[in-house]
C-alpha cells in the first residue's frame, strides 16, 4: 500500500478548515501548536484568534507585559508554556528578529520540543521531518501492529524511525497534517469507525482485533511522597541515638537516626511535642534547630523520601546513646550518608 498517498487522499476529503492551516507564517503555526498542546481544537481556536489579534507579530509578543500574556492564556493551564512562549519570542528578537527556519534551530527556542519543532519546520518551511505526537503513535501502532510501549525510549525510537520512513518527503507539510488529522478524526482512541477507514484491509489492529490494545503504554506506578524528620540528638559528651531498620523495610538492617513520619513539612513545635521525641529526650532540656530547611530528596522506584534533619542538643546524657564517632562506622542508607558527609565530616 502507498501509505502516505492514501493518507493524503483521505485528508484532502476530510480535513477541517482551520486558520493555522492557511498560513506559512511560522509564528502563527508555533502559537497554534503550543495552544493545541493544552486543549482541543474547538477550545483552542478562540485563544489562537485572541493571541494573533493582540500580538500579530513575534515582536508584539516579545514586548508585551508578561501579566497581559498570562491573562490571555488564562484557562489553558500550564502557565509555564505561556512564559516559555514569550521567552522564546524574546530570543527571536535578540537574534535580529530572525525566526529560526529549520528543525535544529527551532529546538533552541525555549519550550520548543521535538514535536513542535517538527511541526513548524514542516508546515512553514517544508522541511522533511516527521511529527510524532499522540495521534501519530496511535495511528502507526494500529496500522502496523507495533506493540512496543510508546512511553519507553525504545518505543519512542522505533516510532520515530517508522514515522521518518513513511513521511512523504515531497510534501511533508501535508503528510504531517494528514496523519495528525487522521488520528484526531478517524483513528480515534475509543471506538474508531473502522468501516469507513481507507486502511481497513491493511490495518493490523483491525485484522487481528487488537484495536483496544494499541498503542501500548506502560502504566507508571504512582510515586508516593514520604516525609521523614530525623532526630539528630547530641548530648553534652558528644553522643547520639541511632536505631536500626527491621528486615522487612526498605533499607533493611541499616542504621539511621530515629525519625518521625508525616505528610509534609513540620514546625519545630510539632517535632518537640511528638511522642517519639518525648520518649527520646525525656525530661532533659533541649535546644532544637532544623539542619536543612530544604529536604534532602531521594527517589526510589515508587517512593520519594523527603528528609529533614533536626539537630536536638540536650543537656543530659541519655541511655542507649552511642558516640557520634561510632555512627560513621555503621552501615547507613543514602540519606544518612549525605547528612553525615555534609554535617559531621566537615567538622
Ligand atoms: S481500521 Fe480502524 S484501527 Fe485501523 S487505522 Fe482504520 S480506524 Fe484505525
Amino acid at each position: 500500500m502507498n501509505f502516505s498517498q492514501q493518507l493524503i487522499d483521505w485528508y484532502i476529503v476530510n480535513k477541517r478548515s482551520l486558520p493555522w492551516r492557511d498560513t506559512k507564517n511560522p509564528y502563527y503555526i508555533w502559537l497554534s501548536e503550543v495552544i493545541l498542546q493544552q486543549t482541543r481544537v474547538n477550545q483552542g481556536l478562540p485563544y489562537y484568534k485572541s493571541f494573533v489579534k493582540k500580538y500579530p507579530t513575534v515582536e508584539d509578543l516579545a514586548h508585551a507585559p508578561q501579566d497581559q500574556v498570562l491573562k490571555l492564556w488564562q484557562g489553558l493551564g500550564y502557565y509555564s508554556r505561556a512564559r516559555n512562549l514569550q521567552t522564546a519570542a524574546v530570543q527571536i528578537i535578540d537574534n535580529n528578529s530572525k525566526f529560526p527556519d529549520n528543525y535544529k534551530d527551532l529546538l533552541r527556542l525555549k519550550g520548543v520540543g521535538e514535536y513542535t519543532a517538527a511541526a513548524i519546520a514542516s508546515f512553514a518551511y517544508g522541511e522533511a521531518v516527521a511529527v510524532v505526537d499522540g495521534n501519530v503513535y496511535r495511528v502507526l501502532s494500529r496500522i502496523y501492529g507495533v506493540a512496543t510501549p510508546i512511553n519507553i525510549p525504545a518505543g519512542v525510537k522505533e516510532f520515530k524511525s517508522l514515522a521518518g520512513k513513511l513521511l512523504d518527503k515531497n510534501d511533508p507539510a501535508t503528510y504531517n497534517q494528514a496523519i495528525m488529522e487522521f488520528g484526531a478524526l478517524q483513528c480515534v482512541p475509543k471506538n474508531p469507525n473502522c468501516n469507513i477507514c481507507p486502511f481497513i484491509n491493511n490495518c493490523v489492529a483491525y485484522q487481528e482485533n487488537r484495536i483496544t490494545e494499541l498503542p501500548v503504554k506502560i502504566k507508571k506506578t504512582k510515586v508516593k511522597n514520604l516525609f521523614h524528620h530525623y532526630l539528630v540528638i547530641q548530648t553534652p559528651s558528644g553522643k547520639t541515638v541511632l536505631s536500626q531498620r527491621d528486615t522487612s523495610s526498605i533499607w533493611a538492617g541499616l542504621f539511621e537516626f530515629p525519625y518521625i513520619e508525616s505528610s509534609g513539612a513540620l514546625l519545630p513545635q510539632e517535632i518537640t511535642t511528638n511522642k517519639l521525641f518525648r520518649e527520646l529526650v525525656g525530661g532533659s532540656r533541649f535546644r532544637e534547630s532544623v539542619y536543612n530547611q530544604q529536604p534532602i530528596v531521594h527517589k526510589l522506584s515508587h517512593r520519594k523520601v523527603h528528609a529533614y534533619f533536626w539537630i536536638i542538643e540536650v543537656d543530659e546524657e541519655l541511655s542507649h546513646s552511642i558516640d557520634i564517632i561510632e555512627v560513621k562506622t555503621k552501615p547507613v542508607h543514602v540519606l544518612m550518608e549525605r547528612f553525615i558527609k555534609e554535617f559531621w565530616q566537615k567538622k
